[in-house]
């Protein structure tokens, strides 16, 4: 059975295999968009994760005929009324995780109140129709970045469940068993199973 993974981002691309894979989720032929290199990005601007999720897993079924499943993800912060959630890869114009770490620290400047949230929304289609899954992970905002691992505010985000580190200084593994994005895929085989397929 092949399904396509809606993202182009490498590091997503990777996280996903490495969870699905500890999922123990087999028989299944996981194809990275980078098959169609020519095919322009989905569309990315609903107002909630869910809804971007669910037009970038309907764009990839429409185009390549193959099943596919998404995700749309970002950081919310309480100070800045739970943003940029599904501004977070465009933050800034640069839209890199060093120009957004900045910004971030830079609007929190003088602020207590540090709390902050990673969501991930996954959404699979295919010809049966549509489902999704979400994870979540609550963490604070740090003071300056630490770390080297994951990617994007990674370096920035301390989660209550890793007491006295960032994500960013978490092993791949220790990041999954908590993260937003291993959270949502590790509902997927049993949104396939809905399906018939596993
Ligand atoms: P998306 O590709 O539209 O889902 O954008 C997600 C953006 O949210 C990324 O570019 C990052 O800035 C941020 N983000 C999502 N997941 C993570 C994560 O696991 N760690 C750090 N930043 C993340």
């Amino acid at each position: 059975m092949q399904l396509v993974l809606a993202t182009r981002n490498a590091h997503k691309v990777d996280e996903i295999r490495r969870i699905l894979a500890d999922a123990g989720l087999t028989g299944l032929d996981l194809l990275s968009l980078d098959r169609w290199p020519d095919l322009p990005d989905a569309p990315e601007d609903a107002p909630d994760f869910e809804g971007n999720a669910l037009a970038k897993a309907r764009y990839v079924y429409a185009h390549t005929g193959i099943p596919a499943v998404a995700d749309d993800s970002g950081i919310e912060v309480a100070a800045l009324d739970w943003g940029p959630g599904v501004h977070s890869k465009r933050f800034t114009p640069e839209g890199t995780a060093a120009t957004n770490n900045l910004r971030l620290l830079q609007e929190l400047e003088g602020v207590t109140d540090r709390r902050a949230r990673f969501r991930c929304v996954l959404a699979l289609v295919g010809p049966q129709g549509a489902l999704t899954a979400s994870g979540t992970v609550l963490g604070v905002i740090g003071h300056a970045p630490r770390g080297s691992g994951g990617f994007g505010y990674d370096p920035l985000f301390w989660p209550d469940e890793a007491p006295g580190r960032t994500m960013a200084e978490l092993s791949p593994e220790e990041k999954d068993a908590i993260s937003h994005r291993g959270r949502a895929f590790r509902q997927l085989p049993a949104l396939l199973r809905r399906w018939g397929w596993t």
